[in-house]
């Protein structure tokens, strides 16, 4: 039997959780739809162990704490969270839409696309047999920080992800060297501000040419850019690279509704409306003047566009905007 739904939520990441708090708060029959296993998109898929400054009210909360308390948040009320399950299609009808996944169809009234840039996948090391070292010596995110504990590990890459990566591995690793092929960072100046106060052992520019085994270890053989030097080697434990990711936004390419993008971002209204009637988007894959593609900008943009579907499908369940309004609970 098809499921029915008030607002189907396409992407689990902070804004589409928080959309769903919100939904919920308003007594809507709501489902999240993510295609990871997990909830809690780029933060709990690159970067769970960073600290993150820029969260109103939480001047230092770690990704994976962020991630849990805000599931913890949708547990308040009774909303259908499928994971391991990527959006395939949306196509209108006369009730709304039809949602499909690679397991069923359900059908929804509205929809609220949360899905970020895509389904993301790292940037690999274009080194000859570098897959072999995959998982053991090689990794593309420092996910696991335990892995890395008393470790000599180098973290390649210029940009944030990078530094942030070899800044987390700081505290818990028996060295960092971060290996750029620029002299320069491109990374904000307040990181790079952070990365010069910090231990982690700074190696530019060099390029990685080659990986070696070296029993458990892995031979990182540099070559310096620029320069016409011999290439270095560098014995570590692990190997970071942070390149930066790809992001696959064709899913949407291929489902029936024609929305209005530019550059793989949704184009939206002050309500977070897309070109489609009862489809609305936020997050990092919404595209308006002066958008700041930020974990805050998300929160902010997710009240609006479940207020906006509210007022104008289901207008006499619209409610005042206040949460202690909303819901009995203190
Ligand atoms: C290394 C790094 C550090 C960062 N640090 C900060 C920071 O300190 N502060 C800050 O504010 N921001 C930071 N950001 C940015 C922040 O992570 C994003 O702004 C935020 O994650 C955007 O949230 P979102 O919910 O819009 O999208 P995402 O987090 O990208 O979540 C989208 C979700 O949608 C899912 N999805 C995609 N397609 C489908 C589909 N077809 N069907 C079902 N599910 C789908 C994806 O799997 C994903 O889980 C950082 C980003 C990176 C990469």
């Amino acid at each position: 039997m098809t499921e029915n739904y008030d607002i189907t939520i396409v992407g689990g990441g902070p804004a589409g959780m928080f959309a769903a708090f919100y939904a919920g708060m308003h007594n809507a029959k709501t489902q999240v739809v993510e295609s990871l296993a997990e909830l809690g998109g780029q933060i709990n898929a690159l970067y769970p162990e960073k600290t993150i400054l820029d969260v109103a009210g939480l001047p230092a909360v770690k990704g994976r704490d962020l991630v849990a308390a805000q599931q913890e948040q949708l547990k308040q009320f009774p909303l259908t969270i499928k994971t391991g399950a990527a959006v395939t299609n949306i196509t209108p009808n006369e009730a709304g839409f039809t949602v499909t996944t690679a397991k069923e169809t359900s059908q929804t009234r509205a929809v609220i696309i949360a899905v970020g840039n895509g389904a993301f996948t790292p940037r690999k090391l274009n080194v000859a047999g570098a897959d072999a070292f995959t998982g053991k010596q090689l990794f593309y995110s420092a996910r696991d920080l335990e892995t890395f504990r008393d470790q000599n590990v180098m973290v390649a890459g210029g940009g944030d992800a990078a530094i942030d990566q070899a800044l987390m591995l700081e505290p818990v690793a028996k060295s960092v060297t971060l290996l750029h092929r620029r002299a320069q960072f491109r990374g904000l100046a307040h990181m790079v501000d952070l990365l010069n106060a910090s231990t982690v052992n700074v190696k530019t520019p060099y390029l990685i040419r080659d990986l070696q085994a070296a029993g458990d270890q892995l031979d990182v053989i540099l070559k310096p850019v620029g320069a016409d030097a011999e290439p270095v080697h560098q014995i570590v434990d692990k190997l970071v690279v942070s390149y930066g990711f790809t992001a696959d936004h064709h899913a949407l390419d291929a489902w029936d509704v024609d929305l209005a993008e530019d550059h793989r971002l949704i184009a939206v209204d002050s309500t977070m409306a897309t070109n489609v009637d009862g489809i609305y988007a936020i997050g990092d894959g919404v595209m308006y003047p002066g958008k700041q593609p930020l974990i805050a900008t998300g929160y902010g943009e997710a009240p609006v566009a479940v207020q906006a579907i509210m007022s104008k499908f289901f207008p006499d369940r619209r409610g005042p905007v206040h949460s202690t309004s909303l819901t009995t609970k203190q």
